[in-house]
């Protein structure tokens, strides 16, 4: 038994790559994995409903500590009995650790040994978020997974102050796992940094493991770096990560990336990608993305996909979101639907293809879909073969 609320159980693995189909048994939910988790701010969705939520198939989603703590407060969680009965969301739960948001959103930040220092854009008062800090206000909201306060450094940024932030997280892990008053019901996720240095990856996966943590994140990528670096990443370490426990990679929404992450054996993926790409009128697609503004869809009178099932494609056509962009926020509410269901039925199609070991053969369909004049980008033909998988020429 784990001494976590966490129950990993392996369905399948590809007999070529390192993709693998699971179930991550949680408090609240049993998730089938690899999974995408949609971010939801302020614990909803932009403009979803927790019905629509669970219609659209999401067993998690993903809430943000920073503004859950700001509004309602960590306080008024706690007499809500935390944000599962707040938000009537009864699926599983995952919350980042407060940190990241101040590193994208907020320039004026200072990070000690002590934690983060910032300048709350609520009121400009100063504020210092502590590992501690975060695992308490992680705790009142009462996610089925936390996450570490990580010391997150810019992908941009070289040399000591990546190995400094690397041991900085793993002392920050530690007072977290101090922290944590609720360990019979919130599982805490370290996250691995080190950067692009696959030395400094090794040395923090080492010491992080030691720790017999529920699972592991690997962070501090999708930050501009080159594509070519972010695979090997996420390669190296997976190949040194135990293989019983849900791998995470912190970021990762573009449907290219999940395929090319869930071949290289990662389980969990987040992103604001889909939802936001949805709010500037942007359609996701099996053939990539659709500008919904175009001229091009004025008379347009075919669904955005007419092989997807979400409401919007069987309802509305391209022409009528067409003429609402812009002007209506039901056009930011029909593309959100769109753009999840695609997320949620393009990991369910990864999940089905390694149950049935046929991943291969649909990676080799997906990539020529979205490719089709086969001009691969040369990272993805690299990542994929690294593990095996190689693409139609
Ligand atoms: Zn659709």
């Amino acid at each position: 038994m784990s001494e976590w609320p966490l129950e990993f159980t392996l369905l399948s693995k590809c007999s070529k790559s390192r993709a693998r189909a699971s179930i991550v048994k949680l408090p609240h939910f049993s998730v089938e994995t690899p999974v995408f988790m949609p971010v939801g701010t302020q614990g909803t969705m932009k403009g979803l409903t927790c019905d629509q939520l669970v219609n659209l198939d999401c067993q998690i989603i993903l809430a943000n500590t920073y503004h859950l703590g700001m509004r309602p407060g960590a306080e008024l969680l706690l007499k809500a009995d935390r944000l599962h009965n707040f938000m009537g969301w009864n699926r599983a739960l995952l919350t980042d650790s407060g940190g990241f948001q101040m590193v994208s959103l907020i320039e004026l930040s200072e990070v000690s040994e002590e934690g983060v220092k910032f300048k709350s854009p609520y009121d400009n008062k100063d504020i210092l978020l502590t590992p501690e800090k975060s695992i308490e206000i992680q705790n009142a909201i009462g996610a089925d997974i936390m996450m570490q306060l990580d010391d997150v450094v810019d992908v941009k940024i070289k040399g000591d102050r990546v190995k400094e932030a690397m041991h900085r997280s793993i002392r920050w892990l530690d007072r977290c796992i101090m922290a944590n008053q609720r360990k019979q019901y919130q599982n805490l996720f370290p996250i691995i940094q080190g950067g692009l240095d696959l030395q400094l990856r090794t040395e923090c996966i080492k010491e992080m493991v030691k720790r017999n943590m529920p699972g592991y994140a690997i962070g501090g990528l999708s930050g501009g770096e080159e594509k070519e670096e972010f695979w090997k990443v996420v390669h190296h370490c997976t190949g040194l990560l135990p293989k019983d426990k849900p791998i995470y990679v912190m970021g990762i929404g573009y449907a290219v990336d999940l395929v090319v992450c869930s071949a290289l054996g990662a389980d969990m993926f987040d992103c604001v990608y889909p939802t936001r790409t949805a709010r500037f009128g942007t359609a996701l697609h099996r053939t990539g993305q659709l500008h919904m503004k175009a001229k091009k869809f004025a008379t347009d009178f075919t669904p955005i996909d007419e092989k997807c099932s979400c409401s919007t494609c069987k309802m509305y056509t391209r022409s009528f979101i067409h003429s609402l962009i812009g002007k209506e926020a039901v056009a930011c509410h029909l593309l959100t639907v769109h753009n999840i269901r695609y997320q949620m039925d393009l990991m369910a199609a990864v999940r089905k293809n390694i149950i049935n070991d046929t991943f291969e053969s649909f990676v080799q369909q997906f990539m020529l879909e979205m490719f089709p004049e086969k001009n691969y980008p040369t990272w993805v033909i690299n990542a994929l073969s690294a593990v095996n998988i190689f693409l139609i020429s």
